[in-house]
């Protein structure tokens, strides 16, 4: 069986649909709201997929 679940990319937590955030880098990462420490997207942030894209090199 397919459950089409939505997932946090960082912790691996389910999240309700419309209760995550997705990733402000546009990388589609689902990271959740849980009020744990060190938040989601916060970890997220430090191995996003889109961290390193050329254009972020404009000097
Ligand atoms: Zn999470
Ligand atoms: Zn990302």
């Amino acid at each position: 069986m397919t459950r089409a679940r939505h997932r946090c990319a960082v912790c691996d937590r389910p999240v309700k649909a419309g209760r995550y955030r997705l990733c402000s880098r546009g990388c589609g990462a689902k990271l959740c709201r849980a009020t744990h420490r060190p938040p989601c997207n916060d970890v997220h942030g430090g191995q996003c997929s889109n961290l390193q894209l050329p254009d972020e090199e404009t000097t």
